[in-house]
C-alpha cells in the first residue's frame, strides 16, 4: 500500500521530489547556479589503467560543454563564462564549481589541490562539486577535498549506475558495488563531504526490480544525494554498435517516466535529487529520440507522481 507523506515540505507539494533547486534555497539566501568544468583530467577506465575502452555508454564528449575538441579553456576562463552566462540567463547570484569530465580525483595529490583551488579561487564561488569514479579517490584526496568544508558547500559525485556487479561487467565499468560502498564510507569518515551517487535507469539485463533494488539500497545507505538518468545510445561508443545488433534496447519515454516514478517512492525524502533525465547533443543521439524536451520529462515525471498521489519516499516501510 503506498504511505504518502503529509505535504510538509515545499518540494512535497510543488514537485513531489526533493530537486536540488529546493535543497539549495533551504541552505542559501541568494541563487546558486552549478558551474560545469572540464579540469583537463582523463579516466582510468579509458587510458588503460584500470580497464581498457572505458564504459560502453561512456561519451563524455558529448555531454561536457567543455570536454569538446582538444583545446581546453583554461578553468579561470571557464569560470568567469560561465558566470556571466548563468548570470545573464538566470539571474545566478552565486556559484558552485562542478568538475565533470571524466574522473576528477585522478592525479598526484598536487594537481588536484592546484585544479580545485584555481576554480575557487573566486569570491562569487561558494561550492566544489567533483565528479569521479568510486576506485579513483584516495584517502589522501579526500582529506585535501574535506579540507574546503570548512569554507565550501562540498559534494563527490560516485558514478555507480547500479548495485547489480553483473551490469557492472555488462556495460565494463570496472569496478565493483563494494568498491562504491567502500568509497562512500571512507568519504563519510572525513566528514562535511555530500555524497552524491550517478544512476542509470535502463541498463542491458536490469529488470524493473534490479533497478527498484538500487533505489532501496543506496536510499538505505545515506548518501545526500543522486542523479538518474535513462540508458541512452551515443554516437561512437561500444553501446551504439551492441545497439546496431540489436544486443541492447531502450526505453520510451512513457516507461521512462513510470520507472523514475517507482524509483523515486523507494528514495528517502532526505536524498536530494540532483538530475531526472540525461541530456545529449541532438547529432550525437542515437537513441532513444523523445518528442519531447527534457524539462517536459521533468514535468511528466511530476505529473506522474500527482496523479498516484505520491511523492520520493512514499513506498519506504518505516
Ligand atoms: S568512468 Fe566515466 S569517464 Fe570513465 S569511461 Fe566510464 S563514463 Fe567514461
Amino acid at each position: 500500500m503506498t504511505r504518502v507523506y503529509a505535504a510538509e515540505r515545499t518540494w512535497q507539494r510543488e514537485l513531489r521530489y526533493y530537486s536540488f533547486g529546493h535543497y539549495l534555497r533551504e541552505r542559501f539566501p541568494f541563487k546558486v547556479h552549478k558551474i560545469a568544468l572540464h579540469a583537463g583530467f582523463t579516466c582510468p577506465n579509458r587510458d588503460g589503467h584500470r580497464g581498457s575502452g572505458g564504459c560502453t555508454f561512456c561519451a563524455n564528449e558529448t555531454f561536457s560543454p567543455y570536454a569538446r575538441g582538444t583545446a581546453t579553456l583554461p578553468i579561470k576562463e571557464q569560470v568567469r563564462s560561465s558566470k556571466e552566462f548563468l548570470r545573464s540567463r538566470y539571474g545566478a547570484e552565486k556559484f558552485i564549481v562542478y568538475f565533470q569530465a571524466f574522473s576528477n580525483t585522478y592525479a598526484d595529490i598536487e594537481t588536484l589541490r592546484s585544479r580545485y583551488s584555481e576554480a575557487m579561487d573566486d569570491e562569487d564561488v561558494v561550492g566544489l562539486s567533483i565528479g569521479t569514479r568510486p576506485d579513483c579517490v584516495s584517502d589522501e584526496a579526500l582529506e585535501l577535498i574535506g579540507s574546503y568544508t570548512g569554507t565550501h558547500h562540498v559534494w563527490i559525485e560516485y558514478g555507480l549506475q547500479s548495485i547489480h556487479d553483473e551490469t557492472l561487467r555488462r556495460i565494463n565499468r570496472c569496478h565493483t558495488y563494494q568498491e562504491f560502498e567502500d568509497a562512500v564510507y571512507r568519504t563519510r569518515a572525513v566528514g562535511g563531504i555530500n555524497v552524491c551517487a550517478h544512476v542509470i535507469l535502463g541498463l542491458p539485463g536490469e529488470d524493473r526490480s534490479d533497478m527498484m533494488a538500487t533505489a532501496s539500497k543506496l536510499s538505505g545507505l545515506g548518501i545526500d544525494g543522486i542523479k538518474l538518468h535513462h540508458l541512452y545510445v551515443a554516437r561512437n561508443t561500444a553501446l551504439e554498435k551492441e545497439f546496431l545488433l540489436g544486443k541492447v534496447k531502450t526505453t520510451g519515454m512513457e516507461e521512462y517516466v513510470s520507472l523514475v516514478s517507482d524509483f523515486l517512492e523507494r528514495l528517502s525524502p532526505d536524498i536530494t535529487v540532483q538530475r531526472l533525465v540525461g541530456d545529449t547533443h541532438g547529432d550525437d543521439l542515437v537513441s532513444p529520440v523523445w518528442p519531447v524536451s527534457k524539462a517536459e520529462v521533468v514535468r511528466a515525471i511530476t505529473a506522474e507522481l500527482c496523479r498516484r498521489d505520491s511523492c520520493q519516499g512514499a513506498q519506504i516501510v518505516p
